[in-house]
């Protein structure tokens, strides 16, 4: 996401560097840079000419002319001005003082709304919120289906049309899924509703229906990131037919050019609240402008991440690896193993690796980073025996090239790897003896 357009602006921002002061043709030719960036990503017209103009006068100002540094006042002025179209503050869902707290959802077909409602559903309960899902789009035949599995696999309840609930009627069975959450005190409902290919007033005006008879406290727009210039158009459609409170973009993984993230917040004047970023359940996150604004710059998005692998990593297999490590107990082709399926959790690596600051120079090498490494190093060592797997110096010649055939890699694979883990495990060594456990064999005491 983002990648050209990143590019783009951090290189024409890059041209700023080395002047000391900084002459209006040269502010201008950088603001220009940035402009034909910004629309090539299909942001928004009305937003390109605000946010240029804000730049070029906050640049031509007073803060960049007595800066020290003016081409890295101009950098934080664009990275400002970025937050702000981005929507500024992070947005905050509208919880109610009465639950439960009724959320719509709200889209074309093939927005991602179904998948959202799984994601969010279990977002809320991981954080001890007790939400059920309400299956309200009748329109694409499998929709409910797809709703109950998406609720099945977060672990929340769904409630679906069945005779006596109001088959066919989408109205009626988001005021029954409603009643139901209410009745059975879950403090806040997901109704998922139907959208179509295009905008249509049968759409809008069923979305209408089930707005007025739910009335909710969050009316949640998703949009698919990837339709590019349309997203605004859509966005505003839906602003005037149904109405909502906030935004969240989907699809955020794929290659989208960044103009719907850019655009919808100055079109509109609501939050983006979520970014759903893949197809499984863990793939969303809030949205945060200022961090967004950093990925764009590429200054990267460490707290993201951070936060992602607090997330995924187990807490009980961290605390029992600082434990050995504390003891002074050796690490094992084991632990290795263990080490790279709590990686492989954190799921994809590229997307991980691509938050981190000043990545971008290495996309390359982050491209051709083969997650099924890791899939390769769990047949390699499952193919060890237990003895083999605590000391490898137990593995000679022929016993690679068994492993190499158990495990259908190469003998020069099994022998990378082992090189990976030797250094692993020196490094964790040390580690150990910095924090004091220190008993290697061999050592004092
Ligand atoms: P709905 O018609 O709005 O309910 O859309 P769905 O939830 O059924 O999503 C449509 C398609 O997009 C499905 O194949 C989803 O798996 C896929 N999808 C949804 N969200 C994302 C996302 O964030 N990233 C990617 N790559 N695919 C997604």
């Amino acid at each position: 996401m983002f990648n050209n357009l990143s590019d783009r602006i951090a290189a024409s921002l890059k041209g700023l560097r080395g002047h000391g002061r900084l002459t209006e043709a040269d502010v201008d030719k950088t603001i220009r840079e940035i402009r034909r960036a910004l629309l090539d990503a299909d942001v928004a017209v009305p937003v390109v000419r605000d946010f240029t103009g804000r730049v070029r006068e906050r640049a031509l100002g007073e803060e960049v002319s007595k800066a020290l540094n003016p081409a890295q006042q101009v950098v934080k002025i664009v990275n400002d001005e970025l937050v702000e179209i981005l929507g500024g503050a992070t947005g905050e869902l509208t919880w109610a003082k009465n639950p439960p707290t009724v959320i719509m959802l709200a889209g074309l077909q093939g927005a991602g709304k179904t998948t959202l409602a799984g994601k969010l559903a279990k977002w809320m309960k991981d954080q001890g919120h007790t939400p059920m899902l309400v299956a309200a789009d009748l329109q694409r035949p499998n929709a409910v289906n797809q709703l109950q599995i998406v609720g099945e696999r977060a672990g929340v309840p769904v409630f679906a049309p069945e005779p006596g609930n109001g088959v066919g009627n989408p109205v009626l069975v988001a005021m029954n899924g409603v009643s139901t959450a209410q009745f059975q005190q879950r403090d806040v409902v997901i109704v998922d509703t139907a959208g179509r290919l295009g905008i249509d007033e049968e759409m809008m005006q069923q979305a209408r229906d089930i707005r007025d008879a739910v009335n909710p406290h969050e009316t949640l727009f998703v949009v698919d990131a990837m339709i590019g210039q349309d997203a605004a158009r859509v966005a505003e459609a839906f602003r005037d037919g149904v109405g909502f409170t906030g935004v969240v973009l989907s699809k955020l993984d794929g290659d989208a050019r960044g103009g719907a993230a850019l655009s919808i917040t100055g079109v509109t004047q609501r939050p983006i609240l979520f970014a759903s970023t893949g197809e499984q359940l863990g793939d969303f996150e809030r949205f945060h402008p200022d961090r967004m604004a950093s990925r764009i710059l590429d200054m990267g998005d460490v707290m993201s991440l951070i936060e992602q692998a607090e997330r995924t990593f187990d807490a009980a297999e961290a605390e029992k690896a600082a434990q050995k490590l504390a003891s002074g107990e050796d690490f094992t082709l084991d632990d290795f193993l263990n080490q790279m399926q709590q990686l492989k959790k954190m799921g994809s690596m590229k997307k991980m690796l691509g938050m981190l600051p000043n990545m971008r120079q290495h996309r390359e090498a982050l491209e051709a980073f083969d997650e099924r490494e890791i899939d390769r190093v769990e047949a390699i060592v499952r193919s060890m025996t237990p003895a083999e797997r605590k000391d490898p110096k137990l593995l000679n010649g022929s016993r690679r090239a068994r492993i190499a055939k158990g495990s259908g890699t190469s003998v020069q694979q099994v022998n990378q790897i082992l090189e990976n883990f030797k250094k692993a495990q020196q490094m964790m060594r040390s580690m150990g003896s910095a924090m004091g456990g220190g008993a290697m064999p061999g050592g004092p005491g």
